[in-house]
């Protein structure tokens, strides 16, 4: 197992190695190429396992491949979106992205409850590539116009199943539908994909899968692979 392997880009390689990640873990190894593929993901993981920069390494990589956003671009909001249960999570996630985003010029807002909602909806529209977030907060935001998800097309749900436990769903469900539909991949996998587009895509980690985990990823992932390690 090395990081070649894994199919980032040299960019991304080379932050790897400045954040001195010797080797990928197995999560890390399994759902990488799947992300840099556009496939969608379903991942049974624990804490502890690598799952963050399982997630956080793809999504980089594909934010590498577009514009940064400027002036022009920062009012559309960001191109990626982590939601997380809890505050102490989506910290975790920052600090985890923003070791290998400082070195690629990757802006990252955290958009968690109990700080100011209007300095934050300002942190967004000041530019950023990636937001994390907690649903209810980041769904007050986009309810009150302070930010919206115009061209986010990559999107991951962190520990499904304890969003869903903590009441969530009507949330993580208002934050999707914010984001444009017309980039879901279609739902028939026989449909070929229109290898210009730019489809989102969605990850999903989970430890466990209720039924209402599985109905939220039947309604917003794509053919998912399921990486079980
Ligand atoms: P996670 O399971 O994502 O919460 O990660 C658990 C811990 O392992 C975090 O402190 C990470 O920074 C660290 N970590 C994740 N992947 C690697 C890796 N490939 N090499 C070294 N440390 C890692």
């Amino acid at each position: 197992r090395n990081w070649v392997e894994s199919n980032l880009s040299q960019e991304l390689l080379k932050a790897v190695e400045r954040a001195g990640y010797k080797k990928p873990s197995p999560i890390q190894m399994a759902a990488i190429p799947l992300g840099l593929k556009q496939r969608d993901v379903i991942g049974i993981a624990e804490t502890g396992s690598g799952k963050t920069a399982a997630f956080v390494l793809p999504m980089l990589d594909y934010i590498t491949k577009l514009p940064p956003i400027s002036d022009d671009r920062e009012a559309e909001g960001p191109y990626a979106v982590v939601m997380a249960p809890t505050r102490e999570l989506a910290q975790q996630i920052e600090d985890e992205t923003v070791k290998f985003a400082h070195y690629l010029g990757i802006r990252v807002v955290s958009i968690v409850g109990g700080q100011s909602i209007e300095e934050q909806g300002f942190r967004i529209r000041q530019g950023c590539e990636v937001v994390i977030a907690t649903p209810g907060r980041l769904l007050d935001c986009l309810e009150r116009r302070y930010a919206v998800l115009n061209q986010c097309n990559y999107v991951v749900l962190d520990e499904a199943d304890r969003m869903i436990d903590m009441g969530f769903e009507p949330q993580v469900v208002g934050v999707l539908e914010a984001m444009p539909s017309s980039n879901l991949k279609p739902e028939n996998e026989d449909e070929e994909l229109d290898e210009k587009k730019n489809y989102r895509t969605t990850y999903m980690f989970s430890a466990t899968m209720p039924p209402a985990v599985e109905r939220l990823a039947r309604k917003y992932l794509r053919n998912p692979v399921v990486v079980n390690i």
